[in-house]
């Protein structure tokens, strides 16, 4: 008898879903699956499974928006209108033998201008997954703009995250750098690094130290290192990474050597010179960490359950919405450089107030720090011998001091990617143009 109930209930509730999670999906198209259970529950006394709820608001979607099957034969058109639609844009797709939808690349030409015109040379590539009908992958290039925010450069959307996707998408991420050499900051994702050792060559990756970190980690933990000293051992690694000489990575080195042989060993077997200022041969801009691809990957939640004609056009939007909002906050720009920039030169002021200075010439100095230690400072070509100014591209605290009675000022000495962008906007018009 009380399985007769159960069941009874349960067709009362599948009869009722479909009607319900419309209505539901109709009012509210940020409704996730566990709202439809707790609201479901909440109406008809009926618990749904968490896979019930996805399912219901599968089918909601299909309603209102017809088969997802079908949004995919709509992608060769929509590349086409905004190739003709966005100047200089990439947008490209590729099929299966049978015709199906395989692999779509975009990337907007406003965003390479503004790359190419305003940001470093520097590019964290990163992927998420979907989680639509079709599921499948998006591959994603993100750059720094002059004041460190976000910058969307290209995505693909793939099945997953194979050799085959992501040398595709390496390959189409080179034709839009125009030949421009940049870094690209990874995880270690085999497909990944075997992409851009063959599409870019391996000297140019560097890889995430957050990734690293962990990795690292579970090492040490394999090692039977217990919280206080993985704890250092991890500050250890940090110390290594942002070295930026031989001889001072050799230092942490035999400290951890020191902690525990098997450590030492793991770091000289893991490739440093792709994750240590001592050893990586292009400046890294101090950006040792992914976060700006993972934040990507936050930016497109709400079009990562789409169907890919709604992701396509929420995209473009996004973008425009985005490149427009930079447009105008730099507009209003008080100083030559952004104000996350501007900090970081406040920052180096006044930690430099304590430093005592001589000149050897009218662009070089001899700067001592509070310990007495004596650092060469060259305003030209922008130099010290910490190294700190030529990987940040901001003066450092030593450089501050010695700009301060100069006669330089101090935005002039700051690397020209960090002040005074000109970034592509999705109609085409630079700052300071008319409207
Ligand atoms: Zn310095």
């Amino acid at each position: 008898m009380r399985l007769m109930r159960v069941l009874i209930r349960r067709q009362f509730a599948v009869n009722k879903l479909g009607g319900f999670s419309r209505m539901q999906f109709w009012t509210n198209q940020k409704f996730r699956p566990r709202d439809i259970c707790n609201d479901f529950e909440h109406a008809f006394q009926c618990r749904l499974t968490y896979k019930q709820g996805w399912r219901a608001k599968e089918r909601a979607k299909e309603f209102i928006n017809g088969p997802p099957s079908s949004s995919f034969h709509l992608v060769p058109w929509l590349c086409r209108r905004l190739v003709e639609s966005i100047p200089d844009t990439r947008a490209i797709w590729t099929s299966t033998d049978e015709g199906k939808f395989k692999q779509l690349f975009v990337s907007y030409g406003p965003s390479i201008v503004g790359f190419h015109k305003g940001c470093r040379p520097i590019l964290k590539l990163d992927a998420c997954f979907l989680t639509g009908y079709y599921r499948g992958h998006c591959l994603s290039a993100s750059a720094h703009d002059a004041n460190d925010g976000l910058y969307p450069l290209a995505y693909a959307i793939v099945s997953s995250e194979n050799d085959d996707d992501w040398l595709w998408f390496l390959v189409n991420l080179k034709e839009v750098l125009q030949g421009r050499q940049v870094v690209l900051v990874t995880d270690r994702n085999h497909s990944l690094l075997n992409g851009i050792i063959k599409v870019f060559g391996g000297e140019c990756n560097a890889w995430c130290l957050h990734h690293l970190r962990e990795n690292f980690s579970t090492f040490a933990s394999s090692k039977g290192l217990k919280a206080n000293r993985r704890k250092a051992a991890l500050k250890l690694v940090n110390d290594l990474a942002y070295a930026r000489t031989d001889e001072v990575f050799k230092f942490h080195l035999r400290r951890l050597y020191g902690m525990n042989e098997h450590l030492g060993k793991w770091v000289e077997d893991n490739n440093p010179m792709h994750w240590s200022n001592a050893y990586f041969p292009f400046q890294s801009w101090d950006k040792m960490y992914t976060n700006m691809a993972e934040c990507f990957n936050n930016w497109i939640m709400p079009l990562r359950d789409m169907d890919i004609i709604q992701f396509m056009t929420g995209h473009v939007l996004k973008v425009t919405d985005i490149l427009v909002r930079k447009r105008v906050a730099i507009q209003s720009w008080k100083l030559p450089v952004g104000d996350k920039i501007e900090e970081d030169i406040k920052k180096n002021q006044f930690v430099a107030r304590k430093y005592m200075h001589r000149p050897t010439s009218p662009t070089e100095f001899i700067v001592y720090n509070t310990a007495r230690k004596m650092f060469a400072v060259k305003l030209i070509p922008r130099t010290c011998s910490c190294l700190a100014w030529k990987m940040s591209g901001v003066p450092c605290a030593h450089a501050c001091r010695a700009i301060e009675n100069s006669g330089f000022s101090i935005y002039d000495m700051v690397d020209p990617f960090l002040s005074h962008p000109k970034l592509g906007n999705m109609t085409g018009r630079e700052p300071g143009e008319n409207s």
